[in-house]
């Protein structure tokens, strides 16, 4: 049997797997995909989109602009019955990006092509087995890997998690959804509608002739593969008939379930994405959430790989993210009960939506869909510490600059906004850019308004705020060390 050695073995190719292989490659990893489709072509649409801290993070790497081309901008996001405004988001991205997941997945896989990545189509992950200085990755077919560290991106149905023993605890299903494209003869009503057991939708698709359903199950469906018997007896519950269904290009099920992973981490294995995370799709939050995972994992992995920092700094990502994503579980499930309209539920959900469309209340709701909310606990200080920076217009020596540019190479920034040369940061030269550039303009962060301009901010590659200067350097070189390593 043939072994290849590499650095970081991902097990999934979706939108998790490809963003953390993005983000590796960038910091010069050599690290490998295994994906079992052939390709990167997925059967069906599944998820609808991109919410906006994953349109920043994917500004952050400069490829934002290829989702862009190709999305439709929302500028208000569902709740209840309201539509909460979102226009107002101190954002350069104030909007909800309709694209298919489809879509999502194509415009990735070009992206990581131009990357040096090694992907392994057509090949599944059976199993692993640990020691003290790698992982043995056993493959479907006649090869296996040897790396240093691998990360399970394998979705809902992890066999990464289940080999390694994580516990994945939650709640049981409550309901179960028919999602389909398909035929029809007579044209359906299209729209969205609830009833007592939950929300029912009919869109007519881009070209024209497919339909996009999604529809409620009297009985949660069982594990077993939906067929179109199974949607056309859905649809005649509901509409009382099955508009002539046929043609189906894609017919799924899924669940409310919703669990989370004890651990993220076991040793040198690590899950991300679905893999450690699995809830109802309301809100439109799951793609979201691999990706920004993978943001937070990636260059973490990428120091400790290359040496620079210890083990220890992978604990930080289970640290950071695992409450962030407890945090949106409660909130899709309150989501999804809010789907469920019977007539006194009606009664309470109009009542919550019209003080969800209050101010204070709105703009808290947004600030968790957006993702623009996201608080990582790095203790005391200015309301920017452990919050995403903002992609502020600076002026630099070479001319104008976005700090998202400055990003673009998933490298950490210490941005000195007072006087050039107030910062040594030469035993991390390597490591960390150092910029100095003036920005005249406010201060906003997303819930919180306005805060005090700081004079120096030390950016990690994710774009979180490690750092806030105050006009002196006191707990510069330990948040430097914390996170980029010790002194050269
Ligand atoms: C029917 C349906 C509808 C959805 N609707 C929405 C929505 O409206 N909005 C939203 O945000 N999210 C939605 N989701 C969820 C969204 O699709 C996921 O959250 C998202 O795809 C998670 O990305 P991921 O990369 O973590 O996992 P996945 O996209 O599941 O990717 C996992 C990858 O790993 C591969 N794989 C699995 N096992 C192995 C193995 N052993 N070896 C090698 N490769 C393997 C798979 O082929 C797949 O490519 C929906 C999901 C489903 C199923």
């Amino acid at each position: 049997m043939r072994t290849t050695e590499h650095a970081v073995v991902i097990a999934g190719g979706g939108p998790a797997g490809m963003m953390l292989a993005a983000e590796l490659a960038l910091a010069k990893v050599d690290v490998a995909v295994v994906e079992r489709r052939p390709d990167h072509v997925l059967a069906g649409s599944r998820a609808g989109g991109l919410l906006t801290r994953t349109i920043e993070v994917l500004d952050q790497r400069g490829v934002a602009d290829r989702f862009l081309a190709e999305g439709q901008v929302h500028q208000a996001m569902p709740f209840g019955t309201a539509m909460l405004d979102m226009s107002d988001l101190p954002t350069r991205h104030p909007y909800f990006l309709g694209i298919f997941q489809n879509e999502i997945e194509r415009i990735m896989a070009a992206w990581i092509a131009e990357l040096p990545v090694r992907i392994y189509y057509g090949s599944e992950v059976t199993g692993f087995a640990q020691d003290d200085t790698g992982v043995d990755v056993e493959l479907s077919d006649d090869r296996s890997l040897r790396a240093g560290y691998l990360v399970g991106c394998d979705g809902g149905r992890s066999v990464i998690r289940k080999a390694g023993g994580i516990e994945f605890p939650g709640w049981d299903p409550t309901r179960s959804n028919l999602i389909a494209e398909v035929e029809t003869a007579e044209e359906p009503p299209q729209g969205v509608r609830h009833d007592a057991t939950g929300i029912q939708a009919v869109h007519m698709m881009e070209n024209g002739s497919t339909v996009r359903v999604v529809v409620t199950e009297q009985e949660i469906g069982p594990s077993s593969e939906p067929t179109l018997r199974d949607l056309s007896e859905a649809l005649i519950t509901v509409y009382g008939t099955d508009f002539g269904i046929h043609n189906p290009t894609w017919i799924s099920r899924f669940t409310d379930m919703t669990r989370q992973a004890a651990t993220y981490r076991a040793g040198r294995v690590l899950l991300a994405g679905d893999a450690a995370h699995v809830h109802y799709p309301a809100g439109g939050q799951g793609l979201s959430l691999g990706v920004q995972d993978a943001v937070n994992l990636g260059w973490k992995l990428a120091q400790v790989v290359g040496g620079s920092s210890p083990d220890s700094l992978l604990d930080t990502y289970q640290d950071e993210r695992h409450p962030v994503v407890a945090r949106v579980l409660q909130h899709t499930i309150a989501l999804g009960t809010l789907q469920r309209q019977d007539e006194r539920m009606k009664a309470l959900v109009d009542v919550v939506s019209e003080l969800a469309n209050l101010d204070e209340p709105r703009k808290r709701l947004v600030g968790i869909r957006s993702g623009l909310d996201i608080h990582y606990d790095l203790g005391e200080g200015h309301p920017l510490l452990g919050r995403r920076m903002p992609d502020l217009d600076l002026m630099t020596a070479n001319g104008p600059l976005r700090v998202f540019e400055l990003l673009h190479g998933a490298r950490p920034l210490l941005l000195d906004l007072a006087q050039p040369g107030d910062f040594d940061v030469a035993p991390w030269a390597d490591r960390v850019q150092l910029i100095a550039a003036s920005y005249n303009g406010d201060w906003e962060l997303p819930v919180l308004g306005a805060v005090s301009a700081p004079t120096a901010v030390l950016i990690r590659p994710d774009g979180y705020v490690a750092w806030v200067g105050d006009g002196t350097d006191v707990g510069l070189t330990d948040a430097l060390a914390t996170w980029f390593g010790p002194p050269a």
